[in-house]
């Protein structure tokens, strides 16, 4: 019988996970079916029980509902209990399990397919939205030495409190930007949907420095200056998508997936 899958969002006409579980299930001979499907932004919890009773076995969650998953979530994963902010839900005879696989999506994004080693880097992370909390955890294990740049400044001194006993995290605020100069640049603001850009000074990149946007499937302004501004490596935020993809497949299914041909092949479509 076919196991059934869905992704949760409000939009979700946009998602690419539908396609990316298609190509995943296709490659690892594996019977399940996995649709888009759009939750009233007050009616998650309905959604979730309406799929529990409908016999599927777990979906991945998107904006906005990542905090509410990890409400309803009655086990969870260390990286999800640490970020408080669950993309994958798994539904095993009456109990939901909880998993947040973002940040080993873009660690291994960054790590495995970019080749760039992430340990005593000097990385800035923009943004203390859902998106940072969910790749903090991982960042910070894989042993980045991280700081914080959020336009509300408020925002991001909570998030580093919330993070104090993982490690340690400097808090800036991007008019202090301008003496300093990082590895790495993860722009995991949402300013790339608008095409807007946040206020990085010039030189703000080191020499043979990555710029990550995790926005997907298209150049972004985040993109754009990181090149004219001679960052060595600049990539959007697709490896990542298919990665975390990858790892809630194998929570599924107990198969892991080869990504390198999704991603080629999603690169392709878009
Ligand atoms: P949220 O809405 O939770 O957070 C948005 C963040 O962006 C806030 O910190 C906000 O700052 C900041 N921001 C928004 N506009 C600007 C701007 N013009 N200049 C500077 N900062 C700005 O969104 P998420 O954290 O959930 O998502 C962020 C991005 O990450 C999205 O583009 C999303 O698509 C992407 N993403 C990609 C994934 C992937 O697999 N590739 C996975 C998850 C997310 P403030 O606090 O001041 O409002």
């Amino acid at each position: 019988m076919t196991d059934k899958y869905a992704v949760i969002g409000n939009p979700i006409s946009h998602s690419k996970s539908p396609q990316i579980h298609k190509l995943f299930a296709e490659q690892t001979s594996q019977d399940i079916s996995y649709d888009p499907i759009l939750s009233p932004l007050h009616g998650f919890t309905s959604t979730i029980k309406r799929l529990v009773s409908d016999g599927y076995k777990g979906c991945s969650i998107t904006l906005p509902f990542k905090f509410e998953a990890f409400q309803i979530s009655q086990h969870l994963s260390e990286s999800a209990q640490a970020s408080q902010a669950v993309n994958t839900l798994k539904f095993d005879e009456n109990t939901i399990y909880g998993a947040n696989t973002d940040g080993s999506g873009l660690v291994r994004d960054i790590q495995h397919n970019l080749g760039f080693t992430l340990k005593e880097r000097r990385v800035l992370l923009m943004g203390a939205g859902g998106a940072a909390y969910g790749v903090i955890p991982t960042l910070l294990s894989a042993g980045t030495n991280l700081s914080i740049v959020n336009r509300t400044f408020n925002s991001a001194q909570r998030l580093a409190e919330h993070f104090e006993t993982l490690g340690n995290i400097s808090i800036l605020k991007y008019e202090e930007l301008g003496s300093q100069a990082f590895e790495c640049i993860i722009n995991a603001t949402s300013s790339s949907i608008t095409n807007e850009m946040p206020p990085l000074p010039n030189g703000i990149f080191s020499p043979d420095a990555l710029a990550y946007d995790m926005m997907y499937g298209r150049d972004t302004p985040f993109m754009r200056f990181a090149r004219e501004q001679g960052a060595d490596l600049v990539s959007d935020g697709l490896g990542m998508l298919v990665e975390q993809a990858a790892e809630a497949f194998f929570i599924w299914r107990k198969v892991r997936p080869e990504t390198t041909p999704v991603i080629l092949e999603i690169r392709k479509q878009t």
